[in-house]
């Protein structure tokens, strides 16, 4: 597993290494994406693997690169079976004492806050980056879905499909009033 937090020192030395630490990972590992994967984790195939390149950047900041490649099971928000995300993270973090810091950044680096003591909580940025990639509602397609009615099918399709969605729209509503 991942370190959870690097000091200081240990920071500015593997920045300067140029190093990168490695995590062959489960998702039942991580404290926040289990409570989200609870109930789909049973799935072999599901894994996050972390590489972390730590470097130093023009300005003496210490550059965070993080890489996440797996497959998360969550839980359809229709049917409420699981259904497999492929995971892709791949973001190079600015690491700023400050919030002052942060926001006079030049570089085009998104940025993630050191702790007080100048350490970086390691696996909870990582956690981070992964849950903003997730979906807020993740829903199979209506092909898969154990719980997409048959009817509603082709409303959606032809309300997707058409170029003239309102007038789609119209007829559905039409038709409802004449019942
Ligand atoms: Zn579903």
């Amino acid at each position: 597993m991942l370190a959870e937090h690097l000091g200081p020192i240990q920071l500015a030395e593997l920045a300067s290494q140029k190093a990168t630490l490695s995590a062959r990972t489960r998702p039942g590992e991580w404290p926040r994406l289990r409570t989200i994967v609870a109930g789909h984790d049973g799935s072999t195939e599901d894994r996050l693997d972390v590489d972390v390149t730590l470097s130093r950047g023009t300005d003496g900041l210490a550059v965070v690169s993080v890489q996440v490649d797996g497959v998360l099971s969550l839980t359809c928000q229709r049917c409420l079976g699981g259904i497999r995300i492929p995971i892709d993270v791949d973001v190079v973090l600015a690491a700023v004492p400050t919030q002052e810091r942060a926001d006079g950044l030049e570089d085009p680096f998104d940025s993630v806050l050191l702790d007080e003591d100048g350490g970086l909580a390691l696996r909870n940025v990582v956690e981070d980056e992964v849950l903003a990639g997730l979906p807020i509602a993740p829903l199979h397609d209506n092909a898969t879905c154990a719980a997409a009615p048959a009817g509603s099918n082709q409303a959606v399709t032809t309300a997707i499909e058409t170029t003239r969605p309102f007038a789609a729209l119209g007829e559905l509503l039409g038709r409802g009033q004449g019942r």
